[in-house]
């Protein structure tokens, strides 16, 4: 299924499920991958294809062919040793480009040190954004 326009998304909690759904309403194609089974059926027919795999497992991520992806979004958090065995798989692998949400610096400094280009922290981004909004807010009352 890999088209031009396809990304995979590795981890379907709130801020994968979220970013692949996104993707999907915008008419890209998304492979979402996640090891748990509840979460795998309430994607399906929402992405392109779901699959219930431990994507820390190199003959799992080859068989779905997932260098054939030109990017790839690695959105596992909590599990800090899955996201970056994850990571250093899809670079081995050789995927174009690549995505990881981080939670903390220390997580995010790692997943840069192995060479993901694009570090996320979702969190912390919209702890900033909203602080804006707050701050918005209470100058409408000034
Ligand atoms: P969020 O805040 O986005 O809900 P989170 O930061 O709590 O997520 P995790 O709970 O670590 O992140 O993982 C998010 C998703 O990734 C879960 O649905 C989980 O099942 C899935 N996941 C975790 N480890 C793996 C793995 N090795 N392979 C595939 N999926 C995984």
């Amino acid at each position: 299924m890999a088209e031009a326009d396809s990304v995979a998304v590795i981890g379907l909690g709130r801020f994968g499920s979220s970013l692949a759904l996104e993707l999907m309403a915008s008419g890209t194609e998304v492979l979402g991958i996640d090891a748990n089974e509840e979460v795998v059926q309430d994607h399906n027919a929402r992405l392109t294809q779901v699959v219930r795999a431990d994507a820390t497992k190199e003959e799992v991520l080859r068989q779905l062919a997932i260098d054939e992806f030109d990017r790839a979004v690695v959105a596992i958090g909590h599990d800090i040793k899955a996201s970056i065995l994850v990571a250093s798989l899809l670079l081995q692998l050789k995927v174009p480009v690549i995505w990881a949400k981080a939670l903390d610096e220390q997580h995010g400094r790692i997943l840069e040190q192995l060479g993901v280009q694009h570090v996320v922290y979702p969190e912390k981004d919209m702890g900033r954004r909203v602080a804006h909004l707050v701050r918005g807010a209470a100058a409408d009352y000034l």
